[in-house]
């Protein structure tokens, strides 16, 4: 009775183009009416820090542990998952996050369909705070798809048979530890390599010793002059790579044009790609951009970023920080439109609280759960 009631929830709130159905004042089939809440929402968050199953290095730094943030919010006993990952580089902490969730009043807003009006206001209480506005989002995500009985990708009209394979990275290593990694990720189709550390080389005829399979390559800033990194394109191109993530410093827009004028293979923006007004200036300068949640404020603008991103003809990657499954799953809710993904933060720890989203023999496979379709195991 209660998965009737919920289903006619959804198809009802749906009909109504978003706007909240809270009682059954009517027969199905006719005119609904509309009620909100006369209580706010609630947003509760705690401080984790995720364990990484190996010490993972890039072109910049070196880690064992990645700050998060998780939260909750809660409506009419319903309640919405939420997290935000806060790796080092990107200037977010425990405390900034505790700081600007703390600032938040949530309580003020009595019906979650109004997400608009609701993350402009989460978006524009303190600039920055990309992940903290993240673990908002995702938790008003789940909240709002869990009242409707559906998975977003299923409210955005995506098919979920059309995701894509979901690349494992492998970090910066010496050779040895570089090929023991490449047959951890055996059950992948596709892998996606550090660089950028000096050892481009060794990194490449490492895996390759291992697998034959594609392999993107992300230099995280790490190539530093122009004709030195366009040889080195064509030797990737060689080696099977598919794609080149952030090759230049992400402020070096004329080197980063340079190479992919000339690039046989697409160059794509991700330190250089944030939020979406970023497309502007990156159009005709990458090929494509990497999005990820935390860096862009979560879905809503996620998914702006994507459509967008597509109407410019510029390819897409579908990426993540070090997360829990809430953090993957959420983001693999757009993963049907893009080019590629790159969801394999919760495979990188060995701590998640969630099961959400699998890869399936290297490919997506979303849940059929509501909202952002994961449930806690921790
Ligand atoms: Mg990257």
């Amino acid at each position: 009775m209660e998965t009737n009631r919920r289903s006619f929830l959804g198809a009802s709130a749906l009909m109504a183009g978003g706007a909240l159905l809270t009682s059954f004042d009517c027969e199905p089939g006719k005119m609904p009416a509309y009620r909100a809440s006369g209580k706010g929402l609630k947003l509760t968050w705690k401080p984790y820090d995720l364990q990484l199953r190996h010490t993972f290095t890039i072109a910049s730094n070196s880690r064992k542990t990645t700050a998060v943030v998780l939260t909750q919010l809660e409506w009419e006993g319903v309640i919405g998952y939420g997290e935000g990952s806060m790796p080092p580089y990107l200037g977010e902490s425990h405390e900034t996050a505790q700081k600007f969730l703390s600032a938040l009043k949530l309580d003020q807003f009595r019906d979650p369909f109004r997400m608009e009006e609701i993350l402009d206001y989460v978006d524009q209480i303190m600039p920055g705070n990309c992940a903290a506005k993240a673990s908002v989002d995702i938790a008003l995500h789940d909240l709002v798809g869990k009242l409707l009985n559906q998975p977003w990708h299923r409210i955005w009209g995506y098919s979920k048979e059309n995701t894509p394979l979901s690349t494992f990275t492998i970090g910066i290593d010496k050779g040895p530890e570089v090929v023991a990694k490449t047959k951890e990720a055996s059950a992948f189709k596709i892998l996606k390599v550090k660089i950028g550390g000096g050892n481009d080389e060794e990194m490449i005829n490492s895996v390759r010793s291992v697998t034959q399979i594609p392999l993107c390559v992300d230099v995280n800033q790490g190539w530093k002059e122009r004709q030195e990194a366009l040889d080195k394109v064509h030797w990737l191109k060689e080696q099977g790579i598919v794609f080149i993530e952030q090759p230049f410093d992400k402020h070096n827009l004329e080197d980063t044009a340079w190479l992919t004028q000339h690039s046989p293979l697409p160059i794509l923006a991700d330190e250089a790609m944030q939020r979406v007004g970023d497309l502007k200036k990156l159009q005709g300068v990458y090929s494509g951009i990497n999005c990820k949640l935390m860096k862009c404020t979560g879905m809503r603008e996620a998914h702006k970023i994507l459509e967008t991103a597509r109407s410019l003809n510029m390819k897409t990657l579908m990426g993540c920080m070090t997360e829990t499954s809430c953090g993957t799953s959420a983001a693999a809710q757009l993963s049907p439109i893009v080019d590629w993904a790159d969801l394999d933060g919760n495979l990188l720890i060995s701590n998640d609280l969630y099961e959400g989203m699998k890869i399936v023999e290297g490919k997506i496979v979303l849940s059929d759960l509501p909202g952002i379709g994961i449930r806690s195991i921790g």
